[in-house]
């Protein structure tokens, strides 16, 4: 191959290399807030469940409250039972009875599910807990990957820096020139692989055969008719050849 044509074929695995490790640590602060926000939708469950317990069980002590105040007044109906005179006056106060009686029942059964109900979210309260601390683990262990993931991708920044800077030294100007001006036009890719049908890779323009030969031997710099890429070919690898078939 042809040393200039090498050299562009690495600059633009370097640029390419490059423009990857800027976008792979301008996303890093989105990953991170990411993982935070699962953690924060994690302690949100929970706190949501415990402010619920606690509502339900002021409601118990109210309804605790309620039926304290049936069950004293039935205890007074059922003194004042003693003291009456006449069937007249035991009908009426039985009947008051009965009214107090199913009241109290009904406030001790508010009082009853209030029970269960705090015990179902107990139990909410603790799932929750548990998916908390997995959040909180997972999430750890993921701000811990990407810290080492930003600080690999750093270092892959700085060194293609420094080698496409060596390189882009080492080439003449105008082969540079024209790798940028081609780089710029063509959102960073200024290299295509011509393929085995004999087609720009980028473009998909057919090449003219005595083209595609010429660019076959790699020997020199040949640009698309159509998107002006720099193009190259790469052969087949032996084992691609097809096997020998029985007619
Ligand atoms: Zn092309």
């Amino acid at each position: 191959m042809s040393p200039d044509l090498q050299h562009l074929i690495d600059l633009q695995n370097l640029e390419t290399a490059i423009e990857e490790a800027k976008r792979r640590i301008a996303a890093h602060p989105q990953r991170v807030a990411d993982a935070d926000t699962r953690l924060a939708h994690a302690k949100d469950a929970v706190e949501t469940a415990r402010q619920r317990l606690k509502a339900s069980q002021e409601a118990r002590r109210e309804q605790e409250k309620e039926a304290a105040t049936y069950q004293a007044r039935l205890s007074k109906f059922k003194d004042q039972l003693s003291a009456v005179k006449t069937n007249r006056e035991y009908q009426a106060m039985q009947l008051e009875i009965e009214t107090a009686q199913k009241e109290l029942g009904v406030a001790e059964e508010r009082v009853l599910e209030r029970m269960m109900e705090a015990d179902a979210v107990a139990a909410e309260i603790k799932k929750g807990e548990q998916a908390l601390a997995a959040q909180q683990k997972e999430v750890d262990a993921e701000k811990k990957t990407l810290v080492e993931e930003l600080t690999t991708v750093e270092a892959a920044l700085k060194d293609a820096t420094a080698s496409r800077a060596a390189l882009v030294a080492s080439l003449a100007a105008p082969l540079v020139a024209l790798f940028e001006q081609l780089a710029r036009a063509r959102k960073g890719l200024a290299i295509a692989i011509a393929t085995r049908e004999g087609l720009c890779s980028a473009c998909h323009v057919r090449l003219r055969p005595q083209a595609f030969q010429e660019i076959r031997r790699n020997d020199q710099i040949i640009q698309c008719p159509s998107c002006n890429r720099i193009l190259y070919y790469i052969p087949p690898p032996p084992a691609a050849e097809p096997a020998v078939t029985h007619a």
